[in-house]
């Protein structure tokens, strides 16, 4: 379609390229009109704002922080907020996008958004990371809400920060708003089962995968990418389920024992050793880029964007690969991986384990209920397998990869939504 105009090829990956290559790809496969893309294709509102906060050394520094609200067609903007150094507007404009159709595959009644700011976690006190979230949160008490945008942790940030942000919209209203953010410490509304949820996710669509290509989780092993929040209950829960965890990894290097890791015990040693397994003697040390290499059966690239590219994809040995991140392929990387036959449960389907319970979160908050974690867990592994295979027919009708695949559901949502109401 000539609307299209092809993403520009750098030699830089972009998540915003590689997002916008997959989207068009599915557009195109569904028909869809030219005014259609464009509504789909541009960002309903996007803020950014600049954050002076006190250092602890009596300095003043001022942050940049955005939040990028991609569609609200499906119901309010859901996604979380990012801490690192290497935030920008582009990567915000992906991940918000991505929530739009990662909420569309579950079939969540969210649109998608996502914040961010440009800092480093790691070199800032409990005090600077708290004043800097108030801060931000003060500056977007126009955009958040219940019933708006629904922000949640991700990269950087966790309860602890929306326990801040709740605390702060909530004095702005002056009552308790616990709707407004997801993620939350369980004390302050948060959910059973949020926390260890996407990796949940993640496990739920690895088991989904290899069934389709007939591997015994008992016979089958894995290397796991990122060892934070996802990685690891990804690791744990796969290990539960028979899956031999060979590798695993995080920013102190990548650690590998043939007979499998015991993650339990990895996890344990993080939590001692200041959230990092440097040291760590039960598993042989690698170079961490050896780890998306390794001859295992799934590859679980639990990280960051970008780490699967045009450059390592041919060396990946992996018959299956689960994103756990958001865009941890970048879209050169596609056409070698399907060349070579690795399935791709892709971040869109893989990782919504986390949003799918944070909905859960949301309606708990409203209904002023508590759900038991078995309930939640029931329930997220049924949205979790109805979603895979939904986009595995979809794969199956169309000839195309799963990402591919799963992009058409969504686009498919959204524009039908968008159809039935008539613009909004
Ligand atoms: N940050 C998570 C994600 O990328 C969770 C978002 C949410 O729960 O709203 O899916």
């Amino acid at each position: 379609m000539s609307y299209i105009e092809p993403a520009p090829i750098t030699d830089k990956e972009n998540p915003l390229e590689s997002m916008m290559q997959r989207f068009d790809k599915a557009v195109q496969l569904l028909g869809i009109s030219e005014e259609m893309y464009h509504i789909l294709k541009v960002p309903r509102k996007q803020v950014i704002v600049g954050l002076p906060v006190t250092m602890d050394s009596g300095e003043i520094r001022t942050f940049e922080g955005y939040r990028v609200i991609h569609s609200t067609i499906l119901g309010p903007s859901k996604g979380g907020i990012r801490f690192d150094p290497g935030v920008n507007l582009d990567e915000v404009r992906a991940l918000a996008a991505w929530m739009t159709w990662k909420c569309a595959v579950v079939d969540i009644p969210y649109g998608g958004a996502k914040g961010g700011i440009a800092c480093n976690p790691r070199q800032m006190s409990a005090g600077e990371m708290e004043r800097l979230m108030r801060a931000y949160t003060t500056s977007m008490l126009d955009v958040f809400g219940p019933d708006q945008d629904i922000p949640a942790p991700d990269m950087g940030t966790g309860p602890r920060e929306m326990a801040w942000l709740m605390d702060e919209y909530s004095k702005s209203k002056g009552m308790t708003v616990q709707a407004v953010v997801t993620g939350k410490p369980l004390v302050l509304g948060g959910s059973l089962g949020r926390t260890e949820a996407t990796g949940r996710g993640v496990m739920v669509s690895a088991l989904a995968g290899m069934e389709k290509l007939r591997l015994n989780p008992y016979r089958a092993t894995a290397a796991v990418q990122g060892f934070g929040n996802v990685g690891s209950h990804a690791a744990a829960l796969l290990r539960e389920r028979g899956v031999s965890v060979q590798a695993v990894s995080d920013l102190s290097g990548a650690y590998y024992n043939e007979g499998g890791i015991d993650v339990e015990a990895a996890i344990s040693y993080r939590n001692r050793n200041n959230g990092s397994l440097d040291g760590y003697q039960e598993a042989e040390f690698i170079p961490a880029e050896e780890l998306l290499s390794l001859p295992v059966d799934v590859l679980v690239p639990a990280a960051t964007e970008d780490v699967i590219t045009f450059r390592n994809a041919s060396s990946i040995r992996a018959k299956m690969i689960v994103e756990g991140a958001n865009g941890p392929t970048s879209a050169r990387a596609d056409d070698i991986i399907n060349e070579k036959g690795i399935m791709v449960v892709p971040d869109i389907l893989a990782n919504a384990g986390g949003v799918t319970v944070s909905y859960f979160e949301w309606v708990q908050n409203r209904i002023g209920y508590k759900w038991t974690l078995e309930r939640i867990n029931r329930r997220t592994d049924r949205i979790m397998k109805e979603a895979f295979n939904k986009v595995y027919e979809t794969s199956q009708q169309y000839q195309v990869p799963l990402r591919i695949a799963a992009y058409i559901v969504a686009i498919d949502k959204v524009a039908s939504t968008y159809k039935y109401r008539g613009g909004y």
